[in-house]
């Protein structure tokens, strides 16, 4: 059994960030994650970063990972927890064959995308389905791709593959995007992608071995057609598949783990932050500061269970 004053369970800007705030208080601390960065690893371009023009997803992930090590945080990556579960005063996680225990643990191991889930898209996953412009994107060059989905994921799909591939569709289900103005006046005013809007797919088709089509249909009209594609990007959104601490922590109807103003769950000593709390904008720089809160209020817990003095909260304002 290895023991830690915190472990944290994902490491994407939430989690990295809570890493860095509890290692730079000298907590023993670790993160069990399958990867790094998370979303953010997906995202091609990003340029909502306070103080930072523009920066890669795979950039900005891996400066946060490199600088949460220099902290002195652990992180062990291609790591699955497996299980959660309290015993005493501890938590214990089982996780890549291994037993980790601590008294404080940080839930951020974010949203997992959605599926498509129509005919061919476990079928042809990997040979033209694809959940990741970022990964698989450069794969495209010159030829025709289909992006699924209405949201900032989508349309930053969408302009990121509309430089690499020769054409670019968006096939979203209604007649209104959902994301930042910008972004959704950049793809509608000033790209070269065709949004097919009301439609939504309905199969994706090849020869067996690749993609070749995707079979569309427009829900208004009952319209159907097929578009010739090599390649189909989905991005419609993302759930939670948090089982595995449902038996510990209150979630609300959408599956996302409840948390107050100290991140902390109904569970005092479990905290959840980033994408899996009801925070209703789920941004890098939001996920980042609900890490920090939720490092530093664990932070305090350890140091009085320990008979220390705390850090304290900012200004005295918060006397939990
Ligand atoms: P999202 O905002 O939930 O959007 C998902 C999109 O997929 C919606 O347009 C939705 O349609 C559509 N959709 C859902 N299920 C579908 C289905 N089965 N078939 C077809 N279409 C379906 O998800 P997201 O775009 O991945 O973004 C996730 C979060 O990250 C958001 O909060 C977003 O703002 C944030 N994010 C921000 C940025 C940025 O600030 N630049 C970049 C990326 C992500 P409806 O519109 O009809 O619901």
């Amino acid at each position: 059994m290895q023991t830690y004053d915190l472990i944290i369970i994902g490491a994407g800007p939430a989690g990295m960030t809570a890493g860095l705030y509890a290692a730079r208080r000298a907590m023993k601390v670790i993160i069990l994650t399958m990867d790094i960065g998370g979303q953010v690893a997906t995202t091609p371009d990003i340029e909502n970063y306070p103080g930072i023009d523009f920066v890669k997803g795979t950039d900005l992930a891996q400066a946060m990972y490199e600088q949460t090590l220099k902290a002195g945080c652990e992180i062990r990556l291609n790591t699955m927890v497996d299980n959660l579960e309290k015993r005493g005063e501890e938590y214990i996680v089982k996780a890549g064959g291994e037993e980790y225990s601590a008294p404080t643990v940080i839930l951020s191991f974010g949203k997992t995308p959605r599926k498509l889930g129509v005919p061919g898209d476990e079928e042809y996953r990997g040979k033209g389905v694809t959940y990741c412009a970022t990964c698989d994107g450069p794969l495209y060059k010159n030829k025709t791709v289909v992006v699924v989905g209405g949201g900032n994921s989508a349309i930053d799909a969408a302009l990121y593959l509309e430089k690499i591939a020769s054409k670019v569709y968006l096939v979203h289900r209604r007649d209104q995007l959902r994301g930042e103005a910008v972004m959704i006046d950049r793809v509608t005013k000033n790209s070269t992608v065709e949004i097919i809007w009301d439609s939504v797919v309905t199969e994706v088709a090849g020869d067996g071995e690749v993609v070749t089509e995707v079979k569309l249909k427009n829900i208004k009209t009952e319209e159907q057609k097929n578009i010739k594609t090599d390649g189909v990007f989905v991005e419609v959104g993302f759930e939670i598949k948090a089982d595995f601490v449902k038996s510990l922590v209150k979630t609300d109807e959408a599956g996302q783990i409840i948390v107050d103003e100290f991140m902390r769950t109904s569970d005092p000593n479990i905290f959840a932050v980033g994408d899996l709390t009801p925070v209703p904008y789920k941004q890098i720089v939001i996920s980042g500061g609900q890490g920090a809160i939720a490092a530093l209020a664990a932070y305090d817990d350890n140091a009085k269970r320990a008979g220390k003095p705390t850090g304290g909260t900012d200004w005295g304002s918060l006397k939990k």
